[in-house]
């Protein structure tokens, strides 16, 4: 590493005005790591910034970096980091609270006010995202990687941590019946975490037959395909699940899923939407539990090792990666459901 060193990144300008710019790299500071990033996958929020400028009140207004899926190589560290050498494969946690708000004390970290999450632009400036080659983190927020575990799927650390703080939000599916409503990444790492816990039976649905093969390759043990023309009938499993998480936050999937659970079953929500009506009839006379739920809290460093272990196989989700230089190129790739589950970029050609 020499001074002046300079890297390419992904930069959003404005809505559909994603560039390849260049930047210079600053020396690790003390406690940090120089990283040199290898994958970084396609997140939902980076679509809806991409095609949308935002979504509810986090609108982009200047221009951001956008990635927080991300793994790669420590190739420098600066002065008092242990354990951390130049070669190792991390998963980066892009979550970095604040440590002393109220939330943080309470160890409820995801809901820090002070929070800086790479990659979003919930707060001015925004957080700049790690869609580029070579970045500047905490040590902290390195994990290691182990065994023969690829940077593609240490990348998905992230996205499974959402998923394992969604499943806690239901208690143990242990015994139980699981429905996983839409089964882009999120729903099929869902199912993948639902079936590890010892879910007896997990039915995941998808407009997208692409989509439902990804599901039963993570788990599923049933698939249907909910899109209109297809045969499959929802109205054979009313009552039927404990549990619902409902990934696609879809109206007609919140409605299927509320149908769908039996009376004092529990819904989680983790997809995000605007606005969708919620059937309170079915939710009151049925004493429906609904629950949200928020990116994460201690789970990332146990979703990593879950992935490095293989007990979490996250190969079936990766469904294509590009190069940097052609990050539009995936991200309309990404944003085509027929054809793709997860999209990584390889920030660099080790990726
Ligand atoms: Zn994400
Ligand atoms: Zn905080």
């Amino acid at each position: 590493m020499t001074a002046g060193q300079q890297t390419l990144v992904c930069r959003l300008e404005a809505i559909h005005d994603l560039r390849i710019e260049t930047q210079p790299v600053a020396e690790p500071g003390p406690g940090e790591v120089l990283v040199r990033m290898a994958r970084g996958g396609i997140c939902g929020s980076d679509l809806h910034y991409f095609h949308n400028g935002g979504f509810g009140a986090v609108r982009l207004r200047q221009p951001m970096i956008l990635g927080h899926e991300i793994s790669g190589y420590v190739e420098a560290v600066g002065p008092g980091v242990e354990g951390l050498r130049p070669g190792l494969l991390v998963a980066v946690n892009p979550s970095h609270p604040c440590g002393h708000c109220a939330a943080c004390l309470g160890g409820e970290h995801q809901h820090c006010t002070d929070m800086r999450f790479l990659g979003s632009a919930a707060r001015m400036p925004h957080i700049q995202g790690a869609f580029r080659e070579r970045m500047v983190v905490g040590a902290a927020q390195c994990l290691v990687m182990p065994g023969d575990v690829t940077p593609a799927e240490a990348a998905c650390a992230e996205p499974l941590a959402v998923c394992l703080h969604a499943l806690a939000q239901a208690g143990s599916v242990a015994g139980k019946r699981v429905l996983v409503t839409g089964s882009g990444p999120i729903g099929v790492l869902a199912v993948a975490a639902a079936r590890l816990d010892g879910a007896v039976e997990i039915l995941a649905t998808d407009v997208e037959d692409a989509a439902l093969a990804v599901a039963a390759r993570m788990g599923a043990t049933r698939t249907l395909n909910v899109g209109q023309g297809s045969a499959g009938d929802a109205s054979a499993e009313r009552g039927r699940f404990d549990v619902a998480f409902e990934c696609s936050g879809r109206q007609s999937a919140l409605a299927f899923a509320l149908d769908s659970l039996r009376p004092r079953g529990t819904l989680v929500q983790i997809g995000l939407s605007t606005e969708v009506t919620l059937p309170l009839s079915v939710l009151v006379t049925r004493e429906i539990a609904l629950k949200g739920t928020f990116r994460f809290n201690t789970e990332f460093d146990r979703a990593g090792q879950l992935i490095a272990s293989r007990q979490i196989d996250v190969r079936p989700m990766i469904t294509a990666a590009y190069p940097l230089a052609d990050a539009v190129e995936a991200f309309r790739a990404a944003s085509d459901r027929s054809r793709s589950c997860k999209v990584q970029l390889e920030l660099t050609d080790h990726g």
